[in-house]
C-alpha cells in the first residue's frame, strides 16, 4: 500500500468484533480512535486489547488514540426523544436534581456549570447547532428557561453548545483525569484534548500525565481545534503539543460552518510549518454511516484535506456506529490515492519553519533533497523514539519512508505519521546489518530494479543511540555505500 497520508477510525459498537478489526485493518486504518465521551473503561480496554492483537498477527502497526471527552455538554437520559417546536418554553435542569416546576418539557443536562455560565438571552445550540435555544431566566437551582427558536427532535446525550459564552470551568474535568489515568495504564500512544480554549487548558493535561504516569512513555499530546479561543491562540497552543487536530464537527458549531474550510487550511499550514501532526476530523464520509458510497462532495472534501497537506485524515460515526465501517475505510483509502497521485498538480507544498534545526530535522531536509533524485525508491530510517522518522514525515519526501525501530512503543507511534511504513528490526548495531535490513525490506516489497537507490538516515556510531547525524545514498544489493553528510 503506497498511501502516504494516514487514515484515522474511531471504534465504537459496529467495529469492537475483531472480525471487522481485522476487516478494518486490512482496508487501512493506522490510528484506532477510542472516544472517552462514549462507553465504559473495561469495554475501551477489551476494544484496544483486541485491536493490538489482531495487529499483531496481521504483522501490522496500530497507533492508538485516546480522545478525552474534556468539558462537553451533553443532554442528559430522555426516557423517550422529544420534539421541540419553535417558539415552545422549556427547561433545562441539571441531572441528579429535582425537575423545576412549569408546564413545558423538562430537558436534563449532564453539566451543572452550564447553569453558572449563561445568561439571558445566551443561545444554546444543541445537537451539532441542529436546534436553538435562546436563554430567558435562569435561577439559582441549577435550572434555566428558554425558549425555542429552531426546533426538531431531540434525544438523549446530544451535544450542547454555547458559543461566544466563557464557561467557568477547569478544561481539564475530573472525568478526563480518571480516563486519562486509564490511558496511561493501556500505554496509548496519543491523547487527544477536546475544546482546548487556551495554552494554560494544554499545560494542565501536561502536568497531570507527568503525575500519572509513573513508568511508562508519556503518550503524544494532540490539542483538538473546536473552539474561536484556540484558533486566536493557535501559536502558543501549537508550541505546546504535538499535533492538532481540525475537529470541524464543534468547530463549525462554535463558529459560523462558512469559516471552517479557510480555518482548516490556516490550521494544517501552521501545524506543518512547526513540524506538528495534524488530523482533519469529522463528517468527511457521513453519509456512509447510512450509505454504502458517499457523496461526491464527502469525496471531494477528503481529497482536498490531502491536497491541503494533513497527515491524516478521520473517521467518526462512520467507523463507529455506521452500517458500513469497513467499506467506509476501503473509500477513505482509494480516495487519498487517487488525491496523493495528483499532488504535484494540485497540492499545497508545505514549508517547515526554519527554526526546526535539531538534528533531527536538519537531516531529514538532508534526505529530502537526496530523495528527490530520480533513483531514490525510498527513505530509510533507523530510529529509537520515532523522531527522525516524524522529522522526515514532515518535509513530504516523494518515496515512503521506512522506519525501522527496535521498540515496540516507537513501532506503533509510528502508524501515525505521514507516509512512514513502519518496520520492527532486532535492534541493530553496525551499518551492514542496517543496509541488509532495509535491503530484504524493499525486496520483500517487489517493485525494485537494479540501480534502485534508498537515502537512508541514522546516527552514527551505530548502536550509541543518538539522534540522527549520518545520510548514506545506497544501493539496493550492492555492499557499497557512499556515505553523504555527517553532522
Ligand atoms: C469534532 O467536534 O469534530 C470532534 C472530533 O469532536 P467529538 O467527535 O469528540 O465531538
Amino acid at each position: 500500500m503506497n498511501r502516504k497520508a494516514k487514515i484515522v477510525a474511531t471504534i465504537g459498537p459496529a467495529s469492537s468484533d475483531e472480525g471487522i478489526m481485522e476487516q478494518l485493518l486490512l482496508a487501512g486504518v493506522n490510528v484506532a480512535r477510542m472516544n472517552f465521551s462514549h462507553g465504559t473503561h473495561a469495554q475501551h480496554a477489551q476494544r484496544i486489547s483486541s485491536l493490538r492483537a489482531v495487529a499483531k498477527r496481521l504483522n501490522l502497526s496500530i497507533a492508538i488514540l485516546q480522545d478525552l471527552q474534556g468539558p462537553k455538554i451533553r443532554v442528559g437520559e430522555l426516557s423517550a426523544p422529544v420534539q421541540l417546536s419553535e417558539g415552545e418554553i422549556i427547561y433545562l435542569f441539571a441531572t441528579g436534581t429535582d425537575e423545576p416546576e412549569g408546564d413545558g418539557k423538562k430537558i436534563p443536562v449532564d453539566f451543572r456549570e452550564l447553569f453558572a455560565s449563561v445568561q439571558n438571552s445566551d443561545r444554546l445550540l444543541l445537537d451539532d447547532g441542529r436546534l436553538t435555544l435562546e436563554v430567558i431566566s435562569t435561577n439559582k437551582n441549577l435550572a434555566l428557561t428558554a425558549r425555542v427558536l429552531v426546533g426538531g427532535p431531540l434525544s438523549s446525550h446530544k451535544g450542547i453548545n454555547l458559543p461566544g459564552v466563557r464557561l467557568r470551568i477547569d478544561g481539564f474535568t475530573s472525568k478526563d483525569e480518571a480516563d486519562l489515568a486509564f490511558g496511561l495504564t493501556q500505554n496509548v500512544d496519543a491523547v487527544a484534548i477536546s475544546f482546548v480554549r487556551s495554552a494554560d487548558d494544554v499545560l494542565k493535561v501536561k502536568t497531570a500525565i507527568r503525575r500519572l504516569n509513573k513508568n511508562g512513555r508519556s503518550p503524544l499530546l494532540i490539542a483538538k481545534l473546536e473552539k474561536p479561543e484556540a484558533i486566536t491562540e493557535l501559536e502558543r497552543i501549537l508550541d505546546l503539543v504535538d499535533g492538532v487536530m481540525v475537529a470541524r464537527g464543534d468547530l463549525g458549531v462554535e463558529l459560523p460552518p462558512e469559516r471552517v474550510p479557510a480555518l482548516q487550511k490556516h490550521i494544517i499550514r501552521a501545524a506543518n510549518a512547526r513540524a506538528k501532526l495534524v488530523i482533519t476530523a469529522t463528517q468527511m464520509l457521513e453519509s456512509m454511516i447510512q450509505n454504502p458510497l458517499p457523496t461526491r462532495a464527502e469525496a471531494s472534501d477528503v481529497a482536498n484535506a490531502i491536497f491541503d497537506g494533513t497527515d491524516a485524515v478521520m473517521l467518526s460515526a462512520e467507523s463507529a456506529s455506521g452500517k458500513y465501517p469497513v467499506q467506509a475505510v476501503q473509500m477513505m483509502d482509494r480516495i487519498i490515492c487517487e488525491a496523493e497521485s495528483h499532488f504535484l498538480e494540485w497540492g499545497q507544498e508545505q514549508t517547515m519553519l526554519s527554526y526546526t534545526t535539531d538534528d533531527a530535522a536538519s537531516m531529514a531536509r538532508a534526505a529530502q533533497v537526496l530523495a528527490n533524485d530520480t533513483n531514490v525508491t525510498a527513505v530509510a530510517v533507523f530510529t529509537m523514539q520515532g523522531q527522525s522518522a516524524w522529522m522526515m514525515s514532515k518535509v513530504r519526501p516523494r518515496v515512503p519512508i521506512l522506519a525501522f525501530t527496535p521498540e515496540d512503543s516507537t513501532y506503533s507511534r509510528l502508524a501515525m505519521f505521514w507516509g512512514v511504513k513502519p518496520q520492527r528490526v532486532p535492534y541493530v548495531n553496525s551499518l551492514e546489518e542496517m543496509i541488509k535490513f532495509v535491503d530484504d525490506a524493499l525486496m520483500e516489497g517487489g517493485s525494485l530494479k537494479e540501480g534502485d537507490q534508498v537515502v537512508m538516515v541514522c546516527g552514527f556510531p551505530v548502536g550509541a543511540l543518538r539522534s540522527p547525524n549520518m545520510a548514506l545514498l545506497h544501493t539496493i544489493g550492492s555492499d557499497q555505500a557512499v556515505k553523504l553528510t555527517i553532522k
